[in-house]
């Protein structure tokens, strides 16, 4: 039996993972599971699954996690430091599924004690990208890519001299306003940004998605996961999202990953690799999709893209800020407190103040030296958000 743990259970990658687990139940020991705030469904999925411990996120709710795992024997913890704790406990695969800057730790945690990390929290690479490989490297442990189109590069380099690649290509679908005149930006509401075209994802990663800054986040993910420099990096639109990425090699051959849009694909290779094994996602019937569009994506309509070419420019812990900066942005603009394409403009000014402050050159990248710029970073993305809105 193999021993896994889920970090975010209750999130939309958190339950595609328990979905596939939960499938076949002889193969799994299942650890432990964390959740944010979800105290119902963690423990029901807890005593579904047979945790060894359960953690919620919050602190305040640690009573009623206890009173809905009573008598189930399952282990009840409640808190921050019990959600690495958790992390921490032996186990054979780990996914990452936090969303946020908060799933930094606990990742860190689970690579320290050499396991292998699933890795959908792109969040921990686009902030720390250099430490979590070297703690990876120096506890043996392995991180396989969750997010789909990382999974989906990962594939297509299997087998492959990475001095053979001449470009990586991630597919962007466009988000929910791909085709809204650009000056109708300004007044798009939290609830139409939320709306994604083909995948069925999480709040915060959906409206990034619209914006583009999800795509941003994954071209530094890229950057950082493979260690392929930022000019050989890019993104097109295809609004299929059929073709997940693409690798493009030194005779010309662009290999291309394509499925069914079903994060439980990307989840079940990072479970089973090195093997592959029968998924329950569709399989594409080509004849029937026609055809697949490609476009390149306009830079008036999502400026993310070229603040994440800047800030793989700047390097160092310019990922950080520019992960903090856009969470902060994105809590502001769901907050209706700024419009749409203010999040790019909050993201912008706290760039460029703290580059030319030279806030973010620092060399060593140390958990540390990332909560530091994380925290600056959001301080001074409120302020911008402010100053956008008097
Ligand atoms: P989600 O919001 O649906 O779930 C997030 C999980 O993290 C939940 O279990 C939530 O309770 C927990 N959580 C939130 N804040 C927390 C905190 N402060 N401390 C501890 N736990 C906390 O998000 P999701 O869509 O499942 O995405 C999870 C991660 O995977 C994100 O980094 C996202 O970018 C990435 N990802 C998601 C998809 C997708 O299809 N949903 C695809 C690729 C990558
Ligand atoms: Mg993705």
């Amino acid at each position: 039996m193999r021993r896994v743990t889920i970090l975010g259970a209750t999130g939309s990658i958190g339950q595609s993972t328990i979905d596939l687990i939960a499938r076949e139940p002889a193969l799994y020991d299942v650890v432990a599971l964390t959740g944010g705030r979800n105290v119902a469904r963690l423990a029901e999925d807890a005593r579904r699954l047979r945790a060894d411990v359960a953690v919620i996120a919050e602190p305040d709710l640690l009573d009623d996690l206890r009173a809905a795992l009573d008598g189930s024997g399952i282990e009840a913890q409640a808190g921050t430091a019990a959600v690495i704790e958790a992390a921490a406990r032996p186990a054979d695969w780990i996914m990452s599924a936090i969303v946020g800057f908060a799933g930094l730790a606990p990742s860190l945690a689970a690579l320290d004690q050499g396991t292998t990390l699933a890795l959908a929290n792109k969040e921990t690479l686009v902030c720390a990208g250099p430490l979590v490989m070297a703690r990876a490297r120096r506890a043996g442990a392995r991180v396989l890519p969750v997010d789909s189109e990382h999974s989906a590069i990962f594939q297509a380099l299997r087998g492959e001299e990475a001095s053979a690649v001449e470009k990586v290509i991630l597919t962007a679908s466009g988000g929910a306003f791909r085709d809204w005149p650009l000056e109708r930006l300004k007044d798009a509401t939290p609830e139409e940004a939320a709306t994604h075209p083909n995948w069925d994802m999480g709040q915060r990663i959906t409206v990034d998605s619209a914006s583009m800054f999800n795509k941003a986040m994954e071209l530094i993910e890229t950057r950082e996961f493979f260690g392929i420099e930022p000019a050989r990096i890019e993104a097109v639109i295809h609004p299929q999202s059929l073709v997940h990425a693409l690798v493009q090699f030194a005779d010309g051959a662009l290999m291309a990953h394509l499925g069914a849009p079903d994060m439980r694909h990307a989840i079940g290779h990072a479970l089973h690799w090195p093997e592959r094994r029968d998924l329950p996602v569709d399989r594409l019937d080509l004849a029937a999709v026609g055809r697949l569009d490609f476009a390149a994506p306009d830079p008036a309509r999502y400026p993310a893209l070229a603040l994440a070419a800047e800030t793989m420019q700047i390097g160092g812990h310019a990922g950080a800020a520019f992960n903090a900066a856009k969470e902060r942005a994105l809590d502001h603009f769901l907050a209706r407190r700024i419009p749409f394409p203010g999040m790019a403009e909050v993201v912008a000014r706290v760039i460029d103040r703290m580059s030319s402050q030279g806030g973010l050159h620092s060399a060593a990248i140390t958990v540390e030296s990332v909560a530091g710029i994380d925290a600056d970073a959001r301080a001074r993305a409120d302020e911008a958000a402010a100053a956008l809105t008097r």
